[in-house]
């Protein structure tokens, strides 16, 4: 089976969905691996380094003649692959519920669209979930761009010239994002608190040493269908408003990582909410992508409101790339592995994950989660 990784097109992708390591892996496994030149430079990754793996390295028209597995971090435009196998199966990220053109061009082209947005949040999945790995990252990285953009320092220090307060950071929304966000912000030295609507999230950041702030009752209980938040009651949404209203005036910076599956991401700080806070606090709104958190927040830009600034990137896990991609390399190779069939000489995937992940096959868009979402 010949796997093949092009590189990616999408602007400011900088990661890359296969590293020298999981290349040798696949390679061990019997699969010949092939990659387009150039395909990990941003990732800090040489030609040269694949080469040594036992990967070929060339032309994209050559790389995807005949291969049966594409791997990609973005999935790439179908017309790209002329050459694959028919029915060659695509692992990447599709962005199904926004990028609906794109899912019904992989079922025109014919090949088997894997969306590893869709992995099943299940025990045996986790190793190969892109959504975490990206998120841990994402979580850590914001707290990092936040505290750099602060004009002042997060622990408190006592000199002999005085004492520097600690600064007090506000995480919303308390998945894998806002757990590592939690955890970074507490290893530089700041005062921490959070909040989620899950009451499952109040424990462990606890466990982290924050605060927990909570809407007392309307929330989610326990950990949420799979892990997810689903849209809050008009109730709710008005205790949370004035809950975080009371507290965000007094806070420097605040990340906000909430989303929900398949909806525009929460609005949770407002106009009014930013004018409360000091001027030079920073915002930091990792949903921008999915519409973002905050009010006024411009992927990759410094917005100033009422002397507060809010950021945020279109894709943060690109501004590790080195890291995230070795991450989702691994994601992308434990997925694959799990299932590889010696005989079959490639993967079959099982009921659960496989009916989870598949967007297109056969010409058709067969994935129910994607079809239930119309
Ligand atoms: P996510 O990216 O979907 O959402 C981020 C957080 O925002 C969630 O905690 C969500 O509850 C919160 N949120 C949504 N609406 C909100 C609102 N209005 N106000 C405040 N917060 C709001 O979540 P995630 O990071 O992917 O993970 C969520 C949970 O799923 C975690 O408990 C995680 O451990 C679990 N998980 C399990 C697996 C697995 O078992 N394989 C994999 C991934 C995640």
């Amino acid at each position: 089976m010949k796997i093949a990784v092009l590189k990616e097109q999408a602007a400011g992708e900088t990661r890359v969905a296969l590293t020298p390591e999981t290349a040798k892996k696949f390679i061990a496994l019997g699969a010949e691996v092939s990659v387009e030149t150039g395909a990990g430079e941003t990732a800090a990754i040489a030609d040269s380094a694949f080469r040594d793996a036992g990967a070929s390295v060339g032309p994209a028209a050559e790389v995807v003649k005949d291969a049966g597995i594409v791997l990609g971090v973005r999935a790439p435009d179908p017309a790209a692959l002329s050459g694959a196998k028919p029915g060659a199966k695509v692992a990447a990220l599709f962005d199904p519920f926004r990028d609906g053109a794109r899912v019904e061009a992989y079922a025109s082209a014919g090949y088997e669209a894997l969306s590893m947005e869709f992995m099943p949040r299940i025990t045996r999945a986790q190793s190969m979930d892109v959504l975490s790995s990206q998120s841990n990252l994402s979580g850590y990285k914001a707290v990092i761009a936040a505290a750099d953009q602060y004009g002042r320092a997060f622990p408190m220090m006592m000199t002999a010239a005085g004492t520097v307060q600690a600064a007090r950071v506000f995480i919303m929304g308390v998945g894998v994002a806002g757990l590592q966000a939690i955890a970074t912000a507490k290893r530089l030295g700041a005062q921490v608190s959070a909040t989620d609507v899950r009451s499952a999230t109040r424990e462990q950041i606890e466990s982290l040493g924050a605060k927990a702030i909570f809407v007392e009752e309307g929330g989610i209980e326990g950990e949420g269908s799979g892990g997810y938040a689903s849209e809050m009651s008009d109730e709710y949404k008005a205790a949370q408003a004035k809950l975080v209203s009371e507290h965000i005036a007094k806070q420097d910076i605040v990340i906000t990582t909430a989303l929900i599956p398949g909806r525009p991401a929460p609005r949770l700080v407002s106009d009014e909410q930013i004018a409360s806070m000091k001027p030079g606090s920073v915002i930091f709104d990792l949903a921008v992508p999915q519409g973002g958190n905050v009010e006024g927040a411009v992927a990759d830009e410094l917005v100033t409101r009422h002397g507060v600034t809010i950021m945020g990137y279109a894709n943060t896990p690109a501004q590790l790339a080195p890291d995230s991609s070795a991450l989702f390399a691994r994601n992308l190779y434990n997925f694959l592995s799990a299932f590889w069939d010696g005989e079959a000489g490639g993967p079959v995937l099982d009921e659960e994950i496989g009916d989870a992940v598949r967007l297109t096959q056969g010409g058709q868009v067969v994935n129910a989660r994607l079809k239930d979402a119309g």
